[in-house]
């Protein structure tokens, strides 16, 4: 059928998701937590090495703000974070009634720029409150400035909580995304490289603070017989039915990596002698994007805008989409301090992403190639 709908980023089932899920209606364990959250936990532990420690939890959202939370982060503090992101890595700053500091992009990743970093932070400091924290994201999973942003960070001894949302299976010079700030958030929305339905996951690099974390995540329940608290409480904690779709896509998340990086290469090709449109790519050998979404920017000509470009697609029947508008321009967030200056705006006024669905098939493909063949005959 020649009309479907493309779209940008689908799940794929192993086809054993059913497996485990069966597994959680079998043993009448149908609540948050459970057998299937423990091996989920494992499966991602061993995938991430290194003594990692994960807790599961029911949204990426819920382990940004449970690292906040683990940071002592409360009302009046400041936390800086990138302003070219989704709305989810800053939310949970204002859940806390702390203000969020945002920090332009640097063209390399388009993640938060160091310099701007370190501006940010002496002058907040110089104002009277050091941050808190700092939240970096590895956009559309191209890890950003790992080494430089942790020397800005270990300088002023602030804490890095590292949204690796959409980095699963990135890597920044041999070693994998998640593991490099005090905290890593991973998600697995629909979207995302692997999907538990709606699930994240908070890493970190002690048992103990695994343990702290589900403490939180399930209504910091105190020892006792009876049900004793001390502390505010969330129910946060991955249920066991979500862990065991989780389970399934372990087993296909290598290939689904090897997939996005087909997708990546079929662009860059599709691409290639079209002067307008940069596919965004590892800056460096040191960085390893599992290209959860394909990006390109476009320099408008009299042939081509990003707009232009939107709309053609749009006609056929592919989904594509800007990329995210950076926190300092939304009407939520534009009263707060930025740092920075139009790295980010440019990208958001250039930027679209284009379908990257692990499934994406050759036909898929071609109606993609037809609409940009298309374009460039007008030219
Ligand atoms: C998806 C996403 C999140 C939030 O994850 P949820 O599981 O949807 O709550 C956070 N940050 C970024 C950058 C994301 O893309």
């Amino acid at each position: 059928m020649a009309n479907n709908k493309v779209f940008l980023s689908l799940p794929r089932l192993s086809g054993n998701e059913q497996k485990y899920i069966q597994k959680a209606l079998g043993d009448n364990w149908i609540t948050s937590g459970g057998p299937n959250v423990d091996d989920f936990e494992n499966d991602l532990e061993e995938y991430l090495g290194d003594g990692i420690s994960v807790a599961a939890l029911n949204s990426g959202t819920s382990a940004i703000h449970l690292a906040l939370i683990l940071l002592k982060v409360e009302a009046g503090d400041e936390v800086i974070c990138q302003s070219m992101t989704f709305s989810a890595s800053a939310n949970p700053i204002l859940y806390q009634g702390a203000t969020p500091v945002f920090v332009d992009s640097e063209p390399d990743t388009w993640n938060i720029c160091p310099e701007h970093l370190e501006i940010a932070i002496k002058e907040r400091i110089a104002k009277g409150k050091k941050p808190k924290a700092i939240i970096a994201v590895h956009l559309y999973g191209m890890p950003y400035k790992v080494d430089e942003i942790q020397v800005v960070a270990d300088r002023y001894e602030i804490s890095v909580i590292e949204d690796s949302a959409e980095a699963l299976g990135s890597s920044y010079k041999g070693k994998k995304c998640g593991t490099f700030g005090d905290f890593g958030v991973f998600s697995f929305n629909g979207n995302k490289i692997i999907t538990t339905s709606s699930g994240g996951a908070l890493i970190s690099r002690s048992k103990r603070l695994k343990e702290k974390a589900i403490f939180y995540a399930t209504q910091s329940r105190d020892e006792a017989i009876h049900y004793q608290h001390s502390e505010v409480g969330y129910n946060y904690r991955m249920s066991n039915v979500c862990a065991g779709i989780g389970r399934g896509q372990m087993e296909i998340l290598d290939s689904n990596l090897d997939a996005k990086r087909q997708i990546h290469d079929f662009y860059v090709n599709l691409f290639k002698d079209i002067k307008e449109i940069t596919v965004f790519e590892n800056p460096s050998l040191e960085y390893d994007s599992n290209y959860w979404l394909n990006t390109i920017l476009i320099e408008p000509s009299q042939k081509v805008t990003r707009d232009v470009l939107l709309q053609a697609f749009e006609k056929a029947n592919i989904e594509s989409r800007p990329l995210w508008k950076p926190m300092h321009l939304q009407p939520l967030f534009c009263d707060y301090p930025f740092y920075g200056n139009e790295v980010s705006n440019d990208l958001f006024r250039k930027g679209l992403c284009l379908p990257s669905g692990v499934n994406l098939n050759d036909q898929e493909k071609g109606r993609i190639k037809r609409v940009i063949d298309k374009l460039c005959e007008v030219a």
